[in-house]
C-alpha cells in the first residue's frame, strides 16, 4: 500500500513554550494539533529545530492513519461520489461471534486495571457511548497504552475462526459502480486488514482510514474531525457526495449531521428512532435500498 499524502487544516494558537513541550511530547494529538509554522516566528534555533524535528514526525504520523490500497477496483469513479465502509459488525454481521469475543476481551483488560466484573462492565459500555471507542475512555482516564491494548484485544482475536470469505459481498463491491470505495474504520490498522482479508475483499478499497493508537488523542468516530480527515483522505469535499454504511447508530447520526447518506446495518430495522437515510439488517442488502450503484441489476 502506498502512503497517502494529506495535510491537516484543524489549528488552535497556542503559546510556544506549550506548543514546543506538546509538540515533542506527542507531536499529533488527533486533530487539535497546534498550528506550528504560525508561531515559529518566535522561537529561538534549538526550538526551531525542535518544532520542525516535531512537524516531520507529525506529518509521518498523520499520514500512517490513511493507506491507498495497492490493488483498489475503481469502475467508474468520475461522478467524484465516495462511499465509506465502516468494518467491524458492518462488513460482517454480529452474529460471527466476533462482537461477543472481543467485548469479553475488553472486559477481561478493564479487570486486568484491576476494576471488579460490575465497574468493568459499566465502564467498558460508558465509554463507548462516550466516546465511541472503550479504548478511548481507558486512554483518556487510565493512561492505558493504546498499542498494548490493540496487541491484548484486537489482535488477540482468533479472526480466522470466526471469518471465512464472502463471496456474495466480494461480488456485491467488484460490481459497485460510479464511487470510491473506502474503509473507514475505528480500529487499529493491523485489525482492519486482517478482517478484509479473511472476508476476501482486502483488494476492494481505493484507501483505508483507522484509528491510528501509536498517536496520542487520536480521532474516532462519530468525532466530526475524524469525518472531515477522511473526506480529505479520500479526496471528496462536498458532502452531498459522501456515502457510509456503519453499524453505529451513532456514527450514522453524524454523518448525516454532515450531510452525507447514510445506511445504517441495525440489529432490529424496525426499531425507532430510526438511524440514517437507510436501514437494513445485513450488508448484502446494501444494493436494494441504493440500487443507483448497481446499474446492471442487483447482482445477488
Ligand atoms: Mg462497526
Amino acid at each position: 500500500m502506498d502512503v497517502l499524502q494529506m495535510c491537516r487544516p484543524f489549528h488552535i494558537p497556542m503559546s510556544v513554550p506549550y506548543l514546543l513541550r506538546h509538540a515533542r511530547k506527542h507531536a499529533f494529538n488527533g486533530g487539535r494539533s497546534a498550528c506550528i509554522a504560525g508561531l515559529a516566528h518566535t522561537a529561538s534555533n534549538s526550538e526551531l529545530h525542535s518544532l520542525q524535528h516535531a512537524r516531520k514526525r507529525q506529518g509521518q504520523r498523520r499520514d500512517k492513519a490513511h493507506f491507498r490500497m495497492a490493488a483498489a477496483n475503481s469502475t467508474g469513479e468520475t461522478s467524484g461520489k465516495v462511499f465509506f465502509f465502516d468494518i467491524d459488525n458492518c462488513l460482517y454481521p454480529k452474529s460471527t461471534g466476533i462482537y461477543r469475543e472481543m467485548g469479553r476481551k475488553i472486559h477481561a483488560y478493564f479487570k486486568r486495571l484491576g476494576f471488579p466484573d460490575e465497574e468493568a462492565t459499566e465502564l467498558h459500555h460508558r465509554y463507548y457511548r462516550t466516546y465511541g471507542l472503550a479504548l478511548r475512555g481507558l486512554v483518556k482516564h487510565h493512561d492505558v497504552d493504546p498499542m498494548a491494548y490493540d496487541r491484548e484485544v484486537d489482535q488477540a482475536l482468533p479472526l480466522e475462526q470466526f471469518l471465512k470469505p464472502d463471496p456474495e459481498l466480494r461480488t456485491m463491491l467488484e460490481t459497485m459502480q460510479g464511487v470510491k470505495k473506502w474503509a473507514f474504520t475505528n480500529a487499529y490498522e493491523v485489525h482492519a486488514g486482517r478482517v478484509l482479508k479473511a472476508l476476501g475483499i482486502e483488494d476492494q478499497f481505493a484507501g483505508l482510514t483507522f484509528c491510528d493508537y501509536a498517536t496520542p488523542n487520536f480521532p474516532c468516530k462519530p468525532e466530526e474531525v475524524y469525518y472531515e480527515q477522511v473526506m480529505q483522505a479520500a479526496g471528496v469535499t462536498d458532502p452531498s457526495k459522501c456515502y457510509l454504511v456503519d453499524d453505529a447508530a451513532a456514527n450514522i447520526d453524524m454523518a448525516k449531521k454532515l450531510g452525507w447518506t447514510a445506511v445504517h446495518v441495525a440489529d432490529d430495522v424496525s426499531a425507532e428512532p430510526k438511524h440514517g437515510d437507510f436501514q437494513i439488517s445485513h450488508i448484502h442488502e446494501l444494493q436494494e435500498v441504493l440500487p443507483e450503484f448497481w446499474p446492471d441489476g442487483n447482482v445477488n
